[in-house]
């Protein structure tokens, strides 16, 4: 492992982009590297706004803060439909399509009501049936995929605690500086743009 004074003399070779890309995303950081990358963007005259950036994304959430989070999540609007009429859960979606070569699994993550829950997994299925089968792989593997999809809605298997957690360590900054209960919903609607999958949003019957 580098020492702090190694890392310094690297952030002396690294271009303004690098230490910027750097300050962006500063989760994997040690503790003790945080100030050598501030007395970097200090010394080339940054924007100082990357050190209290740097400061909010790694101010991690307690295990207290993260269930009053998950308090705030249930009762913001749903991200697919807008509503608020149900809590809104972390769900884990699978579906599996196939091309000659090869099948390609999925498995995501989003927020979502009950109502949109079950319509996200009836896509799933139609996604699968229709798409699974057309590998050597598929012609097994579909019937298999099928059936976990449909054990998955039986019985809930809820990932609220996992997709809560991700969603926390995606935008813990975001998170520190929020204000008004608003910007809770555009997170979670972008955190669910960014797992969601194109062909999702697409009716039902341009798939067939
Ligand atoms: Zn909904």
């Amino acid at each position: 492992m580098l020492t702090p004074e190694e890392i310094k003399a690297n952030y002396a070779k690294m271009a303004d982009y690098e230490i910027e890309n750097l300050a962006k995303k500063p989760k994997g950081l040690r503790k003790e590297i945080i100030p050598v990358l501030n007395d970097e963007i200090i010394r080339r005259g940054l924007d100082l706004e990357l050190i209290s950036w740097i400061a909010d994304e790694t101010n991690e959430f307690s295990e207290t803060e993260i269930e009053k989070l998950k308090d705030k999540i249930e009762r913001c609007k749903c991200p697919k439909c807008e509503t608020n009429k149900e809590k809104i859960i972390g769900f884990e979606f699978q579906q599996m399509t196939s091309f000659i070569l090869g099948s390609y699994h999925e498995n995501y993550y989003l927020f979502a009501c009950t109502d949109c829950r079950k319509k996200i997994r009836r896509k799933n299925l139609l996604v699968t049936f229709l798409g699974g089968w057309w590998s050597v792989g598929g012609i097994f593997g579909t019937p298999v995929k099928l059936l976990s999809i449909l054990i998955n809605s039986i019985f809930g298997k809820r990932k609220n605690d996992f997709v809560v957690r991700d969603f926390v360590s995606k935008n813990t900054a975001f998170l520190r500086r929020m204000k008004t209960p608003e910007e809770l919903d555009s997170l979670l609607k972008s955190y669910n743009h960014e797992n969601s999958k194109e062909y999702l949003d697409m009716p039902e019957d341009s798939l067939m």
